[in-house]
């Protein structure tokens, strides 16, 4: 079984060469995004197919349920503002979040940082994906000292957008 799979990738691998070689080839030594994204983990959410976008135009960020959380996912998105000097800064959640039903159903004491996390924001009302977006979008410039100061500058903005899974759309707040 897993076999299988990993001679699936190896294929898949083998035709993203052959329909992608100029692209590849064109940025082999640099990377020059000018949109970050924060999202989800899930498989379902990819943000290049939503946004049709291709190689070296998005530098994208995935934890479950799109938390700005954490020195990883911190110092990824500074990264992203500091060195490569992105213009926007999408967080973009998703309905239908299984990190988001999770937080609901789960016993506070019993949750992970995640679920904890997506849990802050259930006081504010009644649609979870908005409520954890919108603490997001709170959050990081609070826990990123250097992105607070660049929204300041306006060297980037950030941006919540909510990706609807029954119909494709991306919703911006
Ligand atoms: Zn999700």
């Amino acid at each position: 079984m897993t076999e299988e799979l990993i001679k699936e990738l190896i294929d898949g691998n083998k035709k993203y060469i052959s329909n992608m070689k100029n692209e590849i080839v064109k940025y082999v030594s640099v990377q020059k995004p000018q949109i970050a994204i924060l999202t989800c983990s899930d498989s379902r959410v990819i943000p290049e197919f939503i946004f049709n976008k291709s190689i070296g135009e998005l530098f994208v960020v995935r934890v479950a349920g799109n938390v700005a959380l954490g020195e990883t996912v911190i110092k990824s998105l500074e990264y992203a503002v500091n060195h490569l000097k992105v213009k926007i800064l999408i967080i973009l959640g998703h309905t239908c979040c299984g990190a988001i039903k999770a937080a609901e159903e789960s016993e506070k004491s019993c949750c992970g940082e995640i679920l904890g996390e997506i849990q802050k924001s259930f006081s504010n009302g009644e649609n979870h994906s908005l409520c954890n977006l919108s603490r997001q979008l709170k959050m990081l410039p609070k826990r990123s000292e250097l992105i607070n100061k660049k929204m300041k500058e306006g060297k980037v903005k950030l941006i919540g957008a909510i990706y609807n899974m029954e119909s494709g759309k991306v919703e911006f707040l």
